[in-house]
């Protein structure tokens, strides 16, 4: 399909029929919306970014006075988020994800696995307490977990990050497992503008085609280079979930993870993560001491694994 930047549709005979204003709905998301609903298994929305997304959850289904539960280690921008909406009467307590959520939680948030420390949360434990929970699967994607199948009602995605793929899309998405969530978080959306522009919509439709393929390749690449990580003297600790595209690794301090990030010749010394080309940064310069001054976050893009290899390695080897 192409895309439609049409804000306004005709009335047929009068009546308006599913497209009218642009605001409300356009065949370009809806279509993006239907791909991506299809693989999460549920109703999935599209907003302008995840941090967006984020927004739309945390005005939609909670109150002044609510405290949301979130994942600790989880992706740093969530919690500068909800700080945001401190002074409307949101609170959130920080938890350690891969056991149970606190009690007394209005709203359970988790990232599976969390960006940057690479945790899985404790599934099972979250869907058996009584509050909704919403599972950030940005970094897993819908090709390594289905969050919705494991008692989330909930997902949601940084859909500029491994979706779209190809770092020129901002892009976020909320999947609900209930159509009444559904429905309440649409007439948010278009109550409050808070949506997504045809164009990201068309980047996202477009990714998808070949979400699988790159998130395998990358899946791949990215246990090869974790396992060499692992055997390398200038590497202290490596983690890796297993599987997915991002690896964070720790070398001695943060003169070291400079060293390293100005060294790649291959590798872009970059923010972000998911898209086809590598890029590799230190997460201390916007996290500050949450996490290690030596942390380099690696994002694994689809570029020959031998490449990234000599590349990483040549950088590591400057810190003999
Ligand atoms: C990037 C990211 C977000 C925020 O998404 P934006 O599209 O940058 O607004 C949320 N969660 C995770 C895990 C991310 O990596």
């Amino acid at each position: 399909m192409s895309v439609d930047r049409s804000t306004i549709w005709p009335y047929r005979d009068g009546e308006a029929g599913a497209f009218y204003y642009q605001r409300y709905a356009h065949p370009t998301g809806a279509e993006a919306e239907r791909v991506l609903g299809e693989l999460d298994g549920g109703h999935a929305l599209l907003f302008p970014s995840g941090a967006g997304a984020t927004t739309a959850v945390a005005l939609a289904f909670c109150k002044p006075g609510d405290t949301i539960a979130l994942a600790e280690g989880a992706y740093f921008g969530t919690h500068v988020t909800f700080d945001q909406l401190e002074p409307w009467g949101l609170q959130v307590q920080e938890f350690d994800q891969t056991g149970p959520p606190p009690d007394g939680a209005d709203l359970v948030w988790l990232e599976a696995p969390s960006n940057p420390f690479l945790t899985m949360p404790d599934l099972p434990a979250a869907a058996a307490h009584p509050a909704p929970v919403v599972v950030d699967a940005t970094a897993a994607t819908p090709i390594h977990l289905r969050p919705l199948e494991h008692g989330a009602d909930f997902v949601l995605h940084s859909a500029t990050k491994y979706l779209a793929g190809h770092d020129d899309a901002l892009l976020g998405a909320v999947v609900c497992k209930r159509d009444e969530d559904a429905r309440r978080l649409d007439d948010f959306r278009t109550r409050t503008g808070i949506v997504a522009a045809p164009d990201p919509a068309y980047l996202l439709l477009r990714g998808l085609k070949t979400l699988e393929l790159r998130v395998r390749r990358q899946t791949e690449s990215a246990q090869g280079l974790a396992r060499r990580l692992e055997a390398h003297p200038r590497v202290e600790r490596v983690r890796y979930p297993g599987f997915g595209g991002l690896i964070s690794f720790d070398v001695a301090d943060a003169a070291a993870a400079r060293t390293v990030e100005t060294s790649l010749q291959v590798i872009t010394n970059a923010t972000s993560l998911g898209g086809v080309d590598s890029v590799l940064e230190s997460r201390a310069r916007w996290e500050g001491d949450r996490v290690p001054a030596g942390l380099l976050r690696l994002s694994v893009g689809v570029e020959p694994v031998e490449t990234l290899w000599d590349d990483l390695s040549a950088a590591l080897d400057r810190l003999a």
